[in-house]
């Protein structure tokens, strides 16, 4: 075997110079390699089961002007959307009817989802259902702001890094953006207990496999309780419209990777992978990923969350997403649970 891959099998660790090299010699025959070492890996934590998260993108309305993504204020063709608490709440409780016992809240940095707000939000949420985990993905806020989150219920947040390079993260943002700025928060994030997740867009512009054996390193030694990872796709209204595509193959590459680093990370087959290829999610299961993020938003707003073009499942009600990956799922031997889905230990 490939002695890079079996020191990373045997020690879940490498030096950047050795994750870059690992990254520059993918093969089929290699990525198969450490796929076959990811499976048997999660296999031996997570079995065959996949965890499942409702996602509710809560607002597309965000003051941020992050260079890729669709709803970044400067795009004046997004056709802007806010759900109310209310409808946010019904979209949680479709959800627990489905078998989701995890929501992720996610959406632009908008102005209006105060902390006032929020945790009313969480609070109702987790009387309704005290067995459903509530995870946050609503950008950089304050180390107080988190804490009265926090202390409002929320188990988990989700705050990609999206690249641990800074030159790299400043030529993917506007000036006023700062990559300190994003690494303090996923510290306090951690610090005050949350289980965290970080994770970086695949082929984003510029991105070389430096960069990503950078990323490997920093999750390495940042340890998050999850890693989101798919391929950038460009949105036909940003400043990266013609810049192609991440793939699919490095992506489930990169998961293989992870899940060699941590076996006990918590590991999405994004909607992303899902839309660079139609088999993406499988694939990415098949890869040592162990879960899927079926959407719970509104179907009239799915379309308007255009982070990216061409994003899949946005016709669809909530019902037949969770359906549809249930069979995906069982067509490849794996099983959708009713679960809140917690990193397990070793
Ligand atoms: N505002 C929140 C949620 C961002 S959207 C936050 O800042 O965390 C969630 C993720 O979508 C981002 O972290 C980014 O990695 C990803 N994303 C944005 N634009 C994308 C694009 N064009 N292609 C693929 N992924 C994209």
């Amino acid at each position: 075997m490939n002695t890079l891959a079996e020191r990373l099998i045997r020690t879940h660790s490498l030096t950047v110079p050795e994750y870059r090299a690992l990254i520059e010699k993918r093969t089929d025959a290699l990525a198969q390699t450490l796929a076959d070492a990811a499976v048997k890996a999660r296999k031996a934590i997570y079995g065959t089961t996949v965890f499942t998260r409702g996602l509710i993108e809560i607002s597309n309305i965000c003051k941020n002007d992050c260079l890729y993504c669709g709803i970044r204020r400067g795009n004046t063709h997004c056709d802007r959307y806010r759900l109310a608490p209310e409808e946010i709440l019904a979209c949680a409780a479709a959800g627990y009817e489905l078998g989701f016992r995890t929501v992720v809240l996610q959406g632009g940095e908008d102005p209006f989802f105060t902390d006032g707000v929020l945790c009313d939000l969480i609070g109702q949420i987790k009387a309704m259902h005290p067995d459903v985990a509530v995870t946050l993905s609503l950008g950089e806020r304050s180390r107080q702001s988190y804490q009265a989150l926090f202390d409002a219920g929320a188990d988990r947040y989700l705050l990609r890094h999206e690249t641990a390079n800074r030159a790299h993260y400043e030529a993917l943002h506007p000036k006023e953006m700062s990559y300190d700025n994003r690494m303090r928060c996923l510290r306090d994030l951690k610090a005050i207990g949350y289980q965290v997740g970080c994770g970086f867009m695949v082929g984003s512009p510029g991105q070389t496999a430096q960069h990503l054996a950078e990323d490997l390193k920093f999750i390495e030694t940042f340890r998050p309780a999850m890693v989101g990872i798919g391929p950038f796709i460009p949105q036909k209204d940003t400043p990266f419209a013609n810049e192609p595509a991440g793939t699919a193959a490095l992506t489930c590459y990169l998961l293989s990777i992870l899940r060699l680093i941590d076996p006990t990370l918590l590991l999405p087959a994004t909607t992303a992978l899902g839309t660079v290829d139609p088999m993406g999610r499988e694939k990415g299961i098949l890869a040592g990923a162990n879960v899927v993020m079926p959407n719970l938003s509104p179907v009239d707003v799915r379309k308007k969350y255009a982070l990216y073009d061409n994003k899949i499942c946005t016709g669809e009600e909530s019902a037949q997403c969770r359906g549809c990956l249930q069979r995906r799922m069982e067509a490849i031997g794996y099983t959708l649970v009713i679960d809140r889905g917690d990193r397990k230990d070793k």
